[in-house]
């Protein structure tokens, strides 16, 4: 299996990547956009607040706004 730093969004790529090593561990997230924008989670609830926020201000949504 490859490492986690193989998967963990860099500004050379940026995306968002989401965590969860077992059902008994809290789950961990980062995100990095092309907009300069990165943010870390840890924890369940954290993680899902990080992933909405990303999808709705960030990645794909810089497209629907127009930039
Ligand atoms: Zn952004």
């Amino acid at each position: 299996m490859r490492g986690m730093a193989d998967l963990t969004p860099t500004p050379d790529r940026p995306g968002l990547h989401v965590s969860k090593p077992s059902p008994n561990a809290p789950a961990t997230g980062s995100a990095v956009c092309h907009c300069g924008a990165t943010a870390t989670a840890t924890g369940d609830n954290q993680v899902r607040a990080l992933v909405e926020g990303y999808t709705a201000n960030h990645g794909s949504a810089h497209g629907r706004a127009g930039r």
